[in-house]
């Protein structure tokens, strides 16, 4: 129907004037089109991380060999476009090389075909290619920012952990999944969006080298109705503390005990450096009980690292289920990780004990907590951390004297008295400006908020 309106204005002009007229007079002329009448459903993308059993050694090799595959390219056409690029600027002759996925891809086609390269052949062509992906994203942000990110590097053999992509095309069938050139391979862990449409997967090893643990990361494209909904109204502040996190109803949400872990990592990093060739200063060849260790450290890593993880999950669903807002300080959390060591002019002062603080800081996760949080609730309002530690949440007095230790806040002013971090949170809330609706009562957090919202 617009292009018949078109066609009838068309004729009402003489050819001559269509021809005179400007470009943008033309575009101006034509109705904008771009009101599709069904609308695509609204998705989101969430991944899921589940178990992958190859069933037999000879599958994991295989798809370790896919994985070997992809690093292979990479390096290889690393080192293509260095040369490439050294030749260029040598004789200045055709255009320039640039490295982005579609040359590195074309590239890869032809290297495929080369009779040298054969055997790329057998391992599956859009896996492998997706490496070079990677290789022009790390390009890119290397031409971005020179001085910050880092020129693309080689992987070595055993720094790289064997992983790969498949970007497009992924079959799935209930628990099983398609890996292509390799066959149906079974998959297991609760996966709440089984029955959504999967969009990518990456095939990770884990694991020890003499026990290799295979997972998948599934991207799916998630129904935005299927996704978990938080809360739609209410506000919370949140004090971000050492080890532990305290909102603004009193609520302390920990972080895991992990003396005993942090004790055994400590212990197999000893254990690891007395082993040859894998002390810091140890040129010798990397012997395979070193090896060995190595593999225990990194379990021991990997157990920690979950922990945390899961940690931050629930921390970060019960506030967004609380609450619709959530407000936290805007932590510049590297430059209170900075070291304390100076200069050798100037060396600092407490260096060991601000290393401490600074592993507590990091270990705390407050970084993830705020990324987790910023796709689960419903807002996420950073305000200006300045003296929410020192301000008297019910008259606003403020003063270093209100913190008689370090758990308690106890107002010189008014004489207003309660656990020093949950004071914080009420500050944090209240410096967010906003209309402070009231949080649903949940047990002992609403008791112990008393009259303290203002
Ligand atoms: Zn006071």
């Amino acid at each position: 129907m617009y292009i018949c309106a078109i066609m009838v204005s068309c004729k009402q002009e003489s050819p001559a004037d269509i021809r005179t007229l400007h470009r943008t007079e033309i575009a101006s002329l034509v109705p904008d089109t771009h009101h599709p009448t069904i609308e695509a459903p609204e998705t989101v993308h969430r991944t899921v991380r589940l178990r992958l059993y190859p069933g037999d050694a000879a599958t994991g090799i295989l798809l370790t060999a896919i994985a070997g595959a992809c690093r292979h390219v990479w390096n290889h056409m690393l080192a293509d476009q260095e040369r490439r690029f050294r030749l260029w600027q040598a004789y200045r002759i055709g255009p320039k090389p640039v490295p982005t996925f579609f040359t590195l891809g074309r590239r890869f086609t032809q290297l495929r075909n080369d009779p040298d390269h054969a055997w790329l052949k057998d391992y599956p062509f859009a896996c492998v290619r997706y490496s070079l992906k990677y290789l022009a994203d790390a390009y890119q942000r290397y031409f971005k920012d020179p001085q910050t990110e880092g020129k693309p590097r080689f992987k070595a053999k055993h720094f790289t952990v064997p992983a790969f992509t498949m970007p497009e095309a992924v079959r799935m069938d209930g628990d099983r999944l398609r890996v292509p050139k390799v066959g149906w391979l079974r998959l297991a862990g609760s996966n709440p969006y089984a029955g959504c449409q999967p969009l990518t997967v990456r095939v990770r090893m884990e694991g020890t080298e003499p026990h290799p643990k295979w997972y998948a990361y599934v991207c799916y494209a998630v129904p935005v109705e299927q996704v978990r909904q938080g809360a739609t109204d209410g506000a919370l502040g949140l004090d971000r503390n050492v080890g532990q996190a305290t909102d603004s109803e009193g609520t302390v949400y920990a972080l895991p005990d992990t003396d005993q872990l942090d004790a055994n990592i400590k212990r197999k990093q000893r254990e690891l450096s007395r082993k040859q060739g894998w002390g810091p200063k140890d040129k010798r060849p990397q012997s395979n009980r070193g090896r060995r260790v190595n593999g225990q450290l990194q379990k021991l890593h990997r157990t920690r690292k979950r922990k945390r993880d899961d940690a931050t999950h629930r921390a970060s669903r019960t506030l967004a289920e609380t609450a619709h807002t959530v407000v936290v300080e805007d932590l510049n959390t590297k430059g209170m990780t900075a070291s304390a060591k100076g200069t050798r002019e100037e060396p600092g002062t407490h260096v060991k004990a601000k290393a401490g603080l600074n592993r507590a800081i990091l270990a705390s996760g407050w970084g993830q907590l705020e990324r987790k949080l910023a796709y689960k609730a419903g807002q996420v309002v950073k305000v200006d951390p300045a003296y929410t530690s020192q301000t008297c949440s019910r008259c606003g007095h403020v003063g270093q004297a209100n913190r008689p230790s370090q758990a308690v806040f106890a107002c010189q002013a008014c004489g207003w008295a309660l656990n020093a971090d949950h004071n914080a949170a009420i500050n944090i809330l209240v410096r967010a400006g906003l209309p402070s609706v009231p949080v649903p009562a949940r047990g002992t957090g609403a008791a112990a908020r008393g009259g303290a919202i203002p």
